[in-house]
Order: C-alpha cells, then structure tokens, then sequence
C-alpha cells in the first residue's frame, strides 16, 4: 500500500479561509488526499457542513486551531478529535470568537477614523464565520490600499503591534493543552517557528507545553526554514514529541495548495491512537 496523502491543518470560511466546508473537502479529494483535517481558528463551525460533504475515499479529522499564549508570545494550538459538546472547551472557544468581534470592530474604528475606506458592515460581511484579520485585509484590497491580503499583515497596517492593530484574547497554552486533554483531544504546536508573524517561543517553553500534555509539533509548515525543521525535529525527539506536517490552506487568502506541506502515517498513527473525544470521519 502506498502512503496515505494527510494534511492536517486547513482553514474555511468558518474562520478566515475563502473555501467553504464543503468545497473544501471536495477540493481535498480532488487535490489526492485521504485524510484531511478542518482546523478553523477558535471554531468548530464547519465540522458539519465538511462531514456532510465528505466525498468517498477522503477522511474528516475534525480540529479547531486555538488562538494562545505562552512566555509571552502569540501562538496557535492545534487540537484534534475533541469532543466538541465538552463544555470547558465550548466556552473558551466562545470566549475567544467574542473577543474577536471586539477587537475586528476596535482595528475599523482606528482605520475609519483615519480615513480609510473600510467599515464594521463590510467586514462583518466578508466574515462568513469567525472573523479575522484576514477580513480586515480584505476590505483594504476592496479599498484599494494594500494589493494583496497579505500585504496587510505589515507594521503599516494590521501586522502584529502595526498601525491599526488590535490585540485579541489568547487562552494560557498549557491550561489550554490540559482543557483539550480533558475533552478527550490531541494538541499539536502549529508553526512554532513561524518567524515571519513575530516573536517566537524558546525550547524552554515548548519543554512546559510537553509536560502538560502535548503531543507534537507542526514541523513541515510553509513559514518554517529548512534549519528551523531540523531544530524542530531534534527537540521532538528529545521531548518524546510526533511531528506533523500542513498545508495551512486558506483558499485565496494564501498561496499555499491543499497538500503542499503533509503528516507521515507514522505520526498519524500515535494522533489516533492518543484521541478519545470524537472519531474520524469518513463517507
Ligand atoms: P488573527 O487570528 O485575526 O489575528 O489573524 C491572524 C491570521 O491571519 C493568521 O492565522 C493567518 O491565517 C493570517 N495571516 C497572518 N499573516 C498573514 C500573511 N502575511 N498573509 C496572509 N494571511 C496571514
Ligand atoms: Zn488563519
Ligand atoms: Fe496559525
Ligand atoms: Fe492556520
């Protein structure tokens, strides 16, 4: 048997990606995966429209991608097969998605007192599900002020500490990693050296996230440097860590493709096994 083609971190329009659920697992199949994993930024929307669209031949794990904090940095907590009507974790999750409101409708005022073309409406609008700053650089495109969604993410703009950014609510990671544990889920560190979003945790942090609980690290990632993997995967062995890989597909709001970045079945395998909170689907 040849190896199974598994990404296991992608975004649709229940978060900031431009794919819906449904097209998104289509997509997937279509793309020559087997195994796929929705994980929305701080939301489980999407699990049901994915699972009811599911095409034959493709696996649903179903994930979420929790908005974090730890050692004083931004960072993003992947989680998988949780049971999503576990209380605990439900109300963090709508902890966060509210203060995301917040914060989107904080980062319009301080444009729109600038006199940039962008409002609460249109953002609201470009948020199908839980809004993000990719919204927020949407309208800039629409307004004509930036050329692409990315070209938003800069100290001009709404980069982290930039111009018109506004902070949002981030969970302590390893209470985090112990609330995901409980419901039955498997953590994941996604992007740990994504340089290019800011700063980055130290090993002495990823070490504390392991004692919690937590299970691998998002080594095969398209902001990670050839050097950085290697580091990544020298310290997941030394923590007794599985590493992943993910594509991080967001539809149009990245270049990056279904696929371009996957998990070995080795590692899958461990992911399955440690889970308890919810199974993976398939058609
Ligand atoms: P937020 O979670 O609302 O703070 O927005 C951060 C999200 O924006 C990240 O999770 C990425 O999905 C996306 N993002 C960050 N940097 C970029 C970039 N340079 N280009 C496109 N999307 C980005
Ligand atoms: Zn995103
Ligand atoms: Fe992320
Ligand atoms: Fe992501």
């Amino acid at each position: 048997m040849t190896a199974r083609r598994i990404d296991l971190h992608t975004h649709s329009t229940a978060s900031d990606g431009t794919t819906t659920p449904g097209a998104l697992v289509r997509q997937a199949r279509a793309a020559g995966l087997d195994v796929v994993a929705l994980t929305d930024h701080d939301t489980t929307d999407g699990h049901a429209a994915a699972a009811g669209a599911l095409p034959v031949g493709l696996s649903l794990v179903r994930g979420a991608e929790i908005s974090c904090r730890g050692g004083g940095v931004s960072l993003h907590l992947l989680a998988y097969l949780f049971d999503a009507e576990n209380r605990a974790l439900a109300n963090a999750l709508d902890g966060l998605r509210e203060s995301r409101v917040g914060r989107a409708e904080r980062m319009v005022r301080m444009l729109e007192r600038d006199g940039i073309g962008v409002s609460w409406e249109q953002v609201r609008a470009l948020a199908g599900g839980v809004v993000g700053r990719p919204h927020v650089a949407q309208a800039l495109v629409a307004a004509g002020k930036v050329a692409s969604v990315s070209e938003a993410f800069t100290p001009d703009w709404i980069g982290t500490h930039g111009r018109y950014w506004a902070p949002k609510l981030e969970l302590d990671v390893v209470e985090t990693i112990s609330l995901v544990r409980a419901a039955g889920g498997v953590t994941v560190f996604a992007h740990p050296a994504a340089t290019a979003r800011g700063r980055t945790v130290d090993d002495d942090v990823i070490a504390l996230m392991a004692q919690a609980g937590l299970a691998g690290l998002e080594v095969d990632h398209v902001d990670h440097t050839e050097a950085a993997r290697r580091h990544l995967r020298g310290l997941a062995a030394e923590l007794g860590l599985f590493t992943t890989g993910g594509s991080d597909f967001h539809g149009d709001n990245k270049s990056v493709q279904l696929g371009d970045h996957m998990t070995t079945e080795q590692a899958y395998a461990v992911l399955i096994e440690r889970a308890t909170g919810a199974e993976v689907l398939a058609a």
